[in-house]
């Protein structure tokens, strides 16, 4: 077993992480996402290739990326990153590397570690949901990624909230050209809208969490609100994967009440009045997605 590197490639940031053959991370490194490809390119390699200088061995590397990939092909196609739109990233990293690289979408990867090392460590199916700027998923069965034969099977951000009446909110557009997403109701920015249109004022979702865990009346009717919309939303995961275990990360993952009131409403909306499955917090924050792109090798 080798020394392995994970690369989390974000629309900012990359970080990348050196773990130990028995799991143990070693070392940690952060840069800025470059703007053009071929720069990014050389920061991937240099990223990669001082985190292996620290083992002083060959390691294997893999990279989790935002954005759908196309595995036949090793492209990506990116909200963030438009330069990556038709270039061959995984062949230009692994020639760069002259190594074989595994690559995958980033909720995958941090599926993957909350799997692994987190909070569905002992669980067969675990589904990993971001829920932050945008919404993003993965499953894992059985220690592996299901992301299906075209690489959408956990993209429930573009599917529209089911159930959806009119108090849940307005129907914003999406950068899929719908309207209505679940990637656009439950984010960060759909709490905003949901409040707005509520309350009529405007709070991001760091202010809404404080205003209601300081008691303000508003900020608490809105999060029950949007608690039901969540779990309408849930609902989609409950009627296609069915997992084990739902593990939440992203910024809204710490808003007060969410993994007692969700669960407590899901049944409302599911064929199953009493869903079994547990809806938790991850437990490896930030980092989940470098341990994942490491884990791609495991
Ligand atoms: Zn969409």
């Amino acid at each position: 077993m080798s020394h392995l590197i994970g690369l989390d490639i974000g629309g900012t940031k990359i970080a990348g992480g050196l773990l130990s053959p028995q799991g143990a991370m070693l070392s940690q490194r952060q840069v800025p996402t470059p703007k053009d490809y071929a720069d990014f390119l050389d920061v991937c390699r240099d990223m990669a290739l001082a985190l292996e200088r620290e083992a002083g061995t060959q390691a294997r590397v893999g990279v989790g990326i935002a954005g759908r990939i196309d595995r036949e092909r090793g492209c990506v196609s990116s909200a963030n990153l438009s330069f990556l739109t038709g270039k061959p990233l995984l062949h230009d990293l692994e020639a760069k590397l002259g190594r074989n690289i595994r690559l995958a979408n980033d909720a995958n990867c941090a599926a993957l570690a909350e799997a692994t090392d987190g909070a569905g460590a002992s669980c067969t199916s675990v589904l990993g949901l971001i829920m932050g700027t945008g919404v993003g998923a993965g499953f894992v069965y059985q220690g592996k990624i299901m992301d299906g034969f075209n690489g959408v099977a956990s993209e429930i951000g573009h599917l529209p909230l089911p159930h959806r009446e009119e108090p849940d909110g307005p129907l914003a557009p999406c950068s899929c050209n719908q309207q209505g997403c679940i990637d656009k109701t439950i984010s960060g920015g759909g709490l905003a809208r949901l409040y707005e249109a509520m309350t009529g004022k405007a709070a991001d979702a760091k202010q809404i969490a404080a205003l209601s865990n300081g008691g303000d009346a508003d900020a608490l009717r809105v999060l029950d609100r949007f608690y039901d919309v969540v779990a309408k939303a849930m609902v989609v995961i409950l009627h296609t994967f069915d997992p084990e275990i739902i593990v939440v990360s992203g910024g809204l993952n710490a808003l007060p009440g969410l993994y007692d009131e969700v669960p407590k409403r899901w049944g409302r909306y599911c064929c199953v009045a009493q869903p079994k499955t547990k809806f938790v917090p991850a437990r490896l924050g930030a980092t989940a997605g470098l341990w994942g792109a490491a884990w791609l090798w495991r």
